[in-house]
């Protein structure tokens, strides 16, 4: 039987009848996915369960100050005692059991957690709410619900992903619900300004670099209201950079006056290209990913394209125009 629900009950208590749980989210982790599985594993500890984070991707600069972010393991597989020591697989914030980069994780039960709105609900037990501001909200509701006060380092950890997730509390989702979590976990003692601190001061140089190889790209279309940027193998060669250097850069076009759309086009291995895509208002740019094969948010959406990389640039373009009703 498989259980769909957005109240924490159904995932505490299949979590709790665990002994020993793989951890995992999606590709190029973010604040929210790096966040709530660290909370998760401290979860695990006081309920006396025992847990291995697995990622595929490293962890970016930023995040690297995450309370216990030393558990986090980053393979390009599966660890080797899997499947057979792990009684349950938790993914964070994975919308796609693809999205985690893994094969395999089927062979055992699984517990999904997300905040995606087409989530398809493929684990065993599937705690989904779309309405939640971030994944870190719902794994806070889980502590409420085992009946356990976060330590302040699950705090610190639940409100960097709360507060990346929402833009540092700027985006739509940056509801009264995520406000009064926040408060929560500030009384329990996460410290906004340390928090403030690790996101925004902590960049790495390559990262820089490579806004400044993506901002070198920059071209307006559509009356002002399209912004292209791209990040190619050269680019990412000549900033040093590798795929966790690439957040926040799309954040940049985004900001100028007039831009309703952004996508910006990411190549750092050959043969696939990268995209995440922005938006303003109704302009629904998870509809333009998930007809390229991908998905997100209607304001925040990417998707993985094989193939040459200035076709997929042409493509997502024109998609993306008649996403804001103009033609390139
Ligand atoms: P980002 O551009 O920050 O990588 O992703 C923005 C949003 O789109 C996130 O919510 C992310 O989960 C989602 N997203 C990015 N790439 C993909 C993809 O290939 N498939 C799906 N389903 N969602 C994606
Ligand atoms: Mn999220």
């Amino acid at each position: 039987m498989t259980a769909i629900s957005s109240d924490p009950h159904d995932a505490v208590d299949r979590f709790k009848k665990a002994y020993r749980v793989l951890l995992t989210c999606h590709r190029n982790p973010d604040g929210d996915a790096l966040g709530s599985e660290l909370a998760l594993a401290e979860l695990a500890d006081r309920l006396g369960i025992e847990s291995v984070i697995v990622n595929r991707d490293q962890t970016p600069a930023n995040l690297s100050n995450l309370p216990l972010v030393e558990r986090i393991q980053v393979s390009e597989t599966l660890p080797d005692d899997f499947p057979k020591a792990y009684d349950l697989v938790v993914t964070v914030e994975c919308p796609g059991l693809d999205r985690t980069g893994f094969e395999g994780l089927p062979e055992v039960p699984i517990l999904n957690i997300d905040h995606h709105p087409a989530n398809p609900a493929y684990g065993v037990v599937n705690f989904l709410d779309e309405h939640s501001p971030a994944v870190g909200e719902m794994v806070w509701r889980m502590y409420g619900e085992a009946g356990l006060i976060p330590s302040k380092e699950a705090a610190t950890n639940l409100f960097v992903a709360l507060s990346t997730d929402t833009g540092d509390f700027r985006y739509s989702n940056a509801t009264g619900r995520a406000f009064r979590t926040a408060a929560e976990m500030v009384d329990a003692g996460a410290e906004p300004p340390m928090v403030a601190n690790w996101i925004h001061n902590h960049r790495s140089l390559a990262s820089v670099r490579l806004l400044g190889e993506a901002l070198r790209t920059l071209r307006i279309a559509c009356g002002g209201k399209l912004a292209l940027i791209t990040a190619d193998r050269e680019a990412f060669r000549r900033a040093d950079a590798g795929p966790e250097d690439t957040e926040e850069i799309v954040n940049i076009p985004r900001s100028i006056s007039g831009v309703e759309a952004v996508a910006y086009f990411k190549q750092w291995e050959p043969g696939v290209v990268r995209i995440s895509m922005r938006s303003r208002g109704d302009v629904d740019v998870r509809a333009v990913a998930q007809s390229f094969g991908g998905g997100g948010h209607q304001n925040a959406a990417g998707c993985a394209v094989s193939g040459d990389l200035e076709t997929i640039e042409a493509d997502v373009a024109a998609a993306v125009a008649q996403a804001l009703g103009e033609t390139l």
